[in-house]
């Protein structure tokens, strides 16, 4: 039987990780996770953790599902794969389209399946290129994104994505995407209050639109709150905003629900949370709480209509578009968000409770802010609270944060010195008390070990 050592070996020397430095992965040494139950994993060395971040973000409905397993099990003993080219189609992947169109805004009746949320993106961008060409505008091809969103890894969902770290790496971003300056008012807002902050955020839309020409510019992608860029939530003007200039200069709006679907916000989406119009909305992680890859995008009836009956062929797709087993997993994982109500319970009783314990973290003397929404969270990392001030970046605060909460039993990202928490829906409140506490002793530890750049 392997030991860890020889794990670890074999793992350094042929497994490249992603979005990691390789050369310091080998020095700290590897994680190695072995087996999940509910919102809790476990290491090789039997260390028990629970899953703040539901993965990456995913879990929705916990680990340890045996119906899916046995709805996975069923498919692929009946059909492990087919296509849906060449005039061909299957039960789960029809069946999936409707149960989605049915969840999604009144206004969105139509799924392009895709296998990550990054290839989601992709079709967005091919989709609202093609949309305005069938519309007679073929010069509205530019998408504006904002600086710090994440919109995936591929040439495109990285290029829509404002990562600098990213477009650093490959000459990126590609041709026909432009970022403007991310909402992201605890970091950025200065003097401003948030609402006037939020404003003066939404109204560079308005500034880039007229700078490139509304018939240049063909949509806005955004993620409804920022998620891997720091749960970055938009100051309550914001939304209004960019929805009153999308709307006067006729530019689609494509949004982001990679992380936000699926019932995080405690709606299922949420644009019904923030009130929002979306023409595409891109789906993945949640659909299938991560048992299986799968991602798409739900389509609105005005474009739809368009790719539908003027396109011919739409060139685009997936071997891996609408993969049955997926579908079967995403079915199941649907059914029991439906049937266990977690969508309700979020709104009405975990988030509510969720956010209340969180907002206890403030008065830590480390703490410079806690936000969220539903089950999703951010709590910023400081020097100085009334000033906002950050401790040096090369120092790493949020590093040791987070791997003090692993000495503790959870697991909570870090995006620079914001941490970041995300946890399963099925989260109970006694296990969020246990998050609160693990969390409170990392965060006292990491004070501890603060002190001398205070
Ligand atoms: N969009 C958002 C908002 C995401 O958070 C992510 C992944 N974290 C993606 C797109 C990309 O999804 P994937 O990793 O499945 O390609």
């Amino acid at each position: 039987m392997a030991t860890l050592s020889t794990l670890q070996q074999a793992d350094i020397q042929h497994f490249i990780h992603p979005f990691t430095d390789s050369k310091t992965l080998g020095e700290k040494g590897t994680r190695i996770i072995e087996r999940a139950e509910g919102v809790y994993l476990w290491d090789i060395e039997g260390r028990k953790l629970l899953d703040g971040m539901a993965g990456l973000w995913c879990v929705n409905v916990g680990y340890g599902r045996q119906s899916i397993v046995d709805a996975v099990s069923k498919q692929m003993q009946q059909l492990p794969y087919y296509n849906s080219f060449f005039q061909c189609t299957h039960p789960p992947a029809i069946e999936l389209a409707k149960t989605i169109a049915e969840l999604a805004p009144a206004h969105m009746n139509c799924v392009f399946f895709t296998g990550s949320g990054s290839e989601s993106n992709d079709t967005n961008l091919r989709m609202v290129r093609r949309y305005w060409d069938l519309k007679g505008q073929p010069t509205k091809k530019t998408i504006i994104s904002r600086d710090n969103a994440y919109h995936g890894s591929t040439v495109a969902g990285a290029s829509l994505g404002g990562m600098s770290g990213m477009h650093k790496q490959g000459d990126l971003p590609i041709p026909g995407i432009v970022h403007i300056a991310q909402p992201y008012w605890y970091g950025e807002g200065g003097d401003l209050t948030p609402e006037a902050f939020g404003l003066q955020a939404a109204q560079a839309l308005e500034a880039k639109i007229l700078e490139l020409g509304e018939e240049n510019v063909a949509a806005f992608i955004a993620e409804p709150f920022q998620g891997a860029g720091g749960v970055i939530i938009p100051p309550s003007t914001y939304w209004p905003e960019i929805k009153r200039i999308l709307a006067k200069y006729d530019v689609l709006l494509i949004l982001d629900e990679v992380i936000s679907g699926f019932g995080r916000t405690g709606c299922w989406f949420a644009a019904e949370y923030f009130d929002l119009k979306p023409d595409l909305i891109s789906i993945a992680k949640g659909m299938t709480s991560g048992y299986v890859p799968m991602g798409g995008v739900i389509i609105a009836d005005r474009i739809a209509e368009v790719i539908k009956n003027q396109c011919g062929e739409f060139t685009h797709g997936y071997t891996y578009s609408g993969h049955p087993v997926a579908a079967a997993a995403a079915l199941e994982n649907i059914r029991i968000i439906v049937q266990e109500k977690l969508v309700e319970k979020v709104a009405t009783e975990t988030a509510p409770y969720f956010q209340s314990r969180l907002q206890q973290l403030a008065e830590h003397p480390l703490v410079g802010e806690v936000r969220g929404i539903g089950l999703v969270a951010a709590i910023e990392l400081v020097k100085d609270k009334s000033l906002r001030q950050r401790f040096n970046s090369d120092i790493g605060v949020g590093t040791w944060c987070r791997d003090l909460c692993i000495e503790h039993g959870l697991v909570m990202r870090s995006v620079g010195d914001t941490m970041i928490i995300s946890p399963p829906l099925t989260i109970s409140l006694a296990q969020v008390d246990e998050l609160i506490e693990k969390a409170i002793k990392a965060l006292n530890d990491t004070y501890a070990k603060c002190m001398v750049y205070k």
